[in-house]
């Protein structure tokens, strides 16, 4: 009762990473409260969703034809609004209920080609949730915010978030965007390369969770020091029975290079089409690299390595977003200039 009343009078605020692959709320002062795949299950029959988060990841590729399970979010575009705005609307009223906030200002940070309607669509899910009112951020904004960069100072910084579905580099200076660039190479490519060269050297199919999980344990960017292998688990291409293979960190890196070098000259072109003077701040300063692709071992030395530039992982790059666009909410952190325009 304290507590409501308390809500109430002083308001606490909540943040949201809508991300491809991951959705992340946040509350400043209490910390990271929602954290699930941005996945949802639909039952086609009744169009009801019947699962969100980590159960309906589960359902992946073990859904019966009735159930689809639908990434909502792709490419950085929302491209199921339903489903997004019922996901939306949950995730908020599940932090909304947990925490028994009361009407809380939402801050969400988006994509930075996010179009008109959907800005809408986004919103209004955030209200359907229980929100007071919802303001919206860019991503790589809320990602510098969050590692701390000097965003209002005439200097520039180099932000790379690698998410699920997209790379996306931005040069930022005096609270703005100077030059950002979004690719659809990101941690979903890799598991797409990591399928397609089971199935090329072992005739072996593997579902996308398997690829990602493997991915995340012996994936890497450059030869290790220590060699890493596990088994995979998939399908036989020649006569469709269960069957394993060992496979080494070597294996995975060889299945990557297409994808990592896309991302590689991504940065590469970011830094051509950035002013000198930026480009002499960077260099200085480094590049910060956040997202969940940022864990890819070793990825941070192969871009330093092919672009001259120190490339330093945020402490916990699959927060740094929902971090920085709570760091925003705070009236006394002076970033009041940063939300998107309505
Ligand atoms: P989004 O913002 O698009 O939701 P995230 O920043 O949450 O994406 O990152 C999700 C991606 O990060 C997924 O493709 C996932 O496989 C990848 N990822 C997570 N942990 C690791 C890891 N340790 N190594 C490599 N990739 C990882
Ligand atoms: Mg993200």
């Amino acid at each position: 009762m304290i507590n409501k009343l308390k809500n109430f009078l002083g308001g606490k605020n909540l943040a949201m990473d809508l991300g491809t692959a991951n959705t992340l709320l946040f509350v400043p002062g209490v910390g990271i409260v929602v954290n699930e795949p941005s996945v949802v299950a639909v039952d086609t029959f009744t169009n009801v969703v019947i699962a969100v988060g980590t159960e309906a990841k589960t359902y992946m590729g073990r859904a019966p034809d009735r159930i689809k399970v639908i990434r909502p979010i792709r490419d950085g575009v929302i491209a199921d609004y339903e489903a997004t705005r019922q996901m939306v609307t949950l995730f908020v009223s599940k932090a909304v209920h947990k925490l028994s906030l009361l009407r809380p200002l939402l801050t969400i940070c988006v994509p930075m080609g996010i179009t008109q309607v959907e800005k809408r669509a986004v919103r209004e899910s955030g209200l359907q949730g229980g929100a007071r009112d919802v303001k919206l951020i860019v991503e790589p904004l809320a990602a510098a915010i969050g590692a701390g960069l000097p965003v209002k100072e005439p200097i520039g910084s180099m932000v790379l978030d690698i998410g699920g579905g997209t790379a996306e580099v931005a040069v930022i200076s005096l609270s703005n965007i100077a030059f950002s660039e979004s690719v659809r190479t990101a941690g979903d490519a890799l598991n797409e390369s990591i399928q397609r060269y089971f199935q090329e050297n072992f005739q072996l199919l593997i579902g996308e969770n398997m690829a990602e999980e493997v991915k995340i344990e012996i994936g890497s960017a450059i030869p290790l020091a220590e060699p890493l292998s596990r088994e995979v688990y998939g399908k036989s291409m020649l006569n469709g029975s269960p069957t394993k293979v060992l496979a080494t960190d070597e294996n995975i890196r060889l299945a990557m290079v297409e994808p990592l070098n896309r991302i590689v000259d991504t940065m590469k072109n970011a830094l051509e089409k950035t002013s000198p003077e930026l480009v002499a701040d960077i260099h200085d300063n480094g590049l910060l690299l956040v997202g969940g692709g940022a864990l890819l071992k070793g990825l941070d030395v192969l871009l330093s390595r092919e672009t001259n530039i120190c490339v330093h992982v945020d402490e916990d790059p699959l927060t740094t977003v929902v971090r920085g666009t709570g760091k925003v909410l705070d009236k006394k952190a002076g970033f009041g200039d940063v939300f998107l325009p309505e």
